[in-house]
């Protein structure tokens, strides 16, 4: 499914795609209308290929044969589908991995407008044996004119977004894994360099899109019209 998937959206890029001016040192992963690295065609690949260009780099695997990645390699592997293979969802996915890797005590850190989504992924990581803990963005309950943000009513109070308070939190509780659920494009990134624990992204946010940020890649190309 997920190879037939690829395959599609490639199909579709053919058609559409055009990037203008490349810059000199592109790898050619950013126009290519191939992907043949997917099916090992050497002769396919373009000339900027950095399979071609940068081979020993992207040849070499022994980070892959260190324990910790192996690991995660393997279960990553496993993740997708069910042993009858049955395609599972991502949060199906996400309590399978942890399963995997024996992984038990599950951070969530989510966006307050999530809430009620983030305690129902309590709620089944919970049911599946699992120890979630959660966290809101808006913990603290920092004023924006704390840290010098400017605020629509600066007479009224208006919270910040936390996401050094979230990740402080988790690590607190010895969170394994955390699973970000909705966090604002950068805010993720402070909580992904405050957590010990890996990130991992269920939801991301997407205020226009419904959090699939993925249809605005999927809109016709208008330069190609
Ligand atoms: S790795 Fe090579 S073949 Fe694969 S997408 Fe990038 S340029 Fe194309």
């Amino acid at each position: 499914m997920t190879v037939n998937n690829a395959s599609t959206t490639n199909e579709k890029s053919k058609t559409k795609l055009k990037i203008s001016k490349p810059s000199k040192d592109a790898y050619g992963c950013l126009y290519c209308r191939t992907a043949a690295s997917f099916k090992g065609q050497t002769e396919r690949m373009p000339k900027t290929c950095p399979t071609l260009t940068h081979s020993t780099l992207t040849k070499e695997t022994s980070a892959y044969m260190q324990e910790s990645l192996r690991t995660m390699m393997q279960a990553a592997d496993k993740t997708p589908f069910t042993s009858d293979r049955v395609l599972r969802n991502r949060v199906e996915e996400l309590i399978f991995y942890c399963h995997e890797l024996g992984l038990k005590r599950i951070g969530i850190a989510f966006c307050v407008t999530l809430m009620t989504e983030a305690q129902k992924l309590a709620k089944l990581l919970g049911e599946a044996g699992l120890d979630p803990i959660s966290v809101c963005c808006r913990v603290g309950a920092v004023d924006y004119s704390k840290i010098g943000l400017p605020k629509t009513h600066p007479d009224k109070f208006a919270a910040i977004c936390n996401p050094v308070a979230q990740g402080k939190l988790l690590n607190l509780a010895q969170a394994e894994l955390v699973v970000q659920v909705g966090l604002c494009l950068g805010h993720d990134m402070i909580l992904q360099q405050t957590c010990e624990a890996p990130v991992t992204t269920l939801v991301v946010k997407d205020r226009v899109l419904d959090h699939n940020p993925v249809q605005a890649l999927r809109q016709p190309d208008s330069s190609s019209q």
